[in-house]
């Protein structure tokens, strides 16, 4: 089953977490075993599946990748958004979260972010389900 999520973001950077929704497409589904795959078609926003319960981690995580890869540096794409899509790739453009008993299996601190680095903007996310 596919399935889609729209996240509109409010920073230039931000992570969204969006497990409480992507758990509801699940729930949907009614499936009791399978896997979802959660994934973005955009070049400047990514998935990543880390720590939700210090948000300390999740300004940690925007705070080094802007210090690995800072707004003021050298590029040659002339669109001006190099930063964006340097982040996007290294966050990566998609997650597989196993299903279980009709739940994500994820671990007690994970939750599934989106990734914005070149907002705000209205944003997709697409889901694709598999029972098995
Ligand atoms: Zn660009």
């Amino acid at each position: 089953m596919n399935g889609s999520i729209k996240v509109p973001t409010s920073g230039q950077t931000q992570l969204v977490d969006i497990t409480s929704e992507v758990q509801t497409a699940v729930s949907d589904c009614k499936i009791n075993e399978g896997f979802v795959i959660v994934y973005v078609a955009h070049t400047t926003a990514g998935i990543t599946i880390n720590e939700n319960a210090d948000p300390s981690v999740k300004s940690d995580i925007l705070m080094h990748l802007d210090e690995m890869v800072p707004q003021s540096g050298k590029f040659r794409h002339a669109e001006g958004n190099s930063p964006a899509h340097i982040k996007a790739s290294l966050m990566g453009s998609s997650a597989t979260v196993f299903i279980a008993e009709g739940r994500l299996c994820l671990g007690t601190w994970q939750g599934i972010y989106f990734c914005e680095f070149d907002g705000p903007r209205s944003r997709k996310v697409w889901l694709k389900i598999i029972e098995g």
